[in-house]
């Protein structure tokens, strides 16, 4: 049986094998940048290719722990530049979007409900009202 290196999304904390996930690596103690080789140097970490997973790590700072360092919205932004063209979509545990809702109400507003809420209806049809109230 061939060996299939798995990795954990720091956000939903699936294991996958590695080359299914987007690595992001701190390339400076203020900096994290998108690894699109798997090859760049830093600390590394692993997300799904899910807007999903990057929303969590953001509003969590699951990113921040794994990675030991504190991103920048403007960092974030850049990331989110990435993360615009990622294909999955995943659908968040209850307490994962609980999680969101919480980090939300106390942090800064984020826009990326505006930028993907017709998206995520279409895929979503379940309703929720903790998470379409925000
Ligand atoms: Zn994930």
């Amino acid at each position: 049986m061939k060996h299939v290196p798995l990795r954990m999304c720091v956000a939903c904390r699936e294991s996958r094998p590695k080359r299914e996930l987007v690595r992001i690596v701190g390339v400076s103690p203020e900096r994290v940048e998108v690894d699109r080789t798997g090859k760049k140097n830093g600390r590394g970490s692993y997300l799904c290719p899910a807007q999903e997973c990057w929303h969590l790590a953001e509003k969590k700072r699951s990113l921040n722990h794994a990675l030991e360092m504190s991103i920048t919205a403007d960092n974030w932004k850049s990331l989110w530049q990435y993360a615009q063209g990622l294909p999955e979509h995943k659908v968040l545990k209850r307490a994962e979007r609980e999680a969101i809702q919480a980090a939300s109400t106390e942090g800064r507003e984020s826009n990326w409900h505006e930028e993907t809420s017709s998206k995520a209806q279409a895929a979503q049809p379940l309703k929720n009202p903790s998470f379409g109230g925000l």
